[in-house]
């Protein structure tokens, strides 16, 4: 299940990839570009912009309503039956590219000092370099997960 997001959906599109879910995303984007990429990669455009949904009716597009982030992503969750298929931290937050295990030595010019002596285990992501440790943002990022996860 593959997403392409409309651009006032940055922060669900980031938390779709959190969840392991391929999501695009594009901070400036036609709608006729969201429309020819979500056709040639049968994408499910997530959308909160009623003329582009309109456009899309009876095709693969949900309209997200206006309001908390939280209740939107699950909504979403619901209607696609997300719960079962998430594989969260797969995917890089930043650019949706996949991300692979990494030895330490193979990223430690690009980590901050303190990192690495508490941390030995890393993830970067294939497309853009991304480097990703189990740090406090990671940790928290990982309770929403838990916690949001646990609301089946
Ligand atoms: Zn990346």
């Amino acid at each position: 299940m593959k997403f392409i997001a409309d651009c006032h959906l940055g922060k669900i599109a980031k938390y779709l990839r959190i969840f392991g879910f391929d999501t695009l995303y594009f901070q400036t984007i036609d709608d006729n570009d969201i429309i020819k990429i979500a056709k040639k990669e049968n994408r499910i455009v997530l959308t909160s912009d009623v003329e582009l949904y309109q456009r899309l009716k009876n095709t693969n597009v949900l309209y997200i309503y206006h309001g908390k982030f939280e209740k939107q992503l699950l909504e979403i969750f619901n209607y696609y039956k997300l719960f079962d298929k998430c594989v969260p931290f797969t995917l890089c937050i930043e650019c949706n590219g996949e991300l692979k295990n990494v030895l330490k030595n193979e990223v430690i010019d690009h980590i901050p000092p303190k990192t690495k002596l508490y941390h030995d285990d890393f993830l970067k992501c294939k497309e853009c370099g991304k480097v990703y440790w189990q740090g406090d943002h990671f940790k928290k990022m990982q309770k929403f997960v838990n916690s949001f996860i646990s609301k089946t």
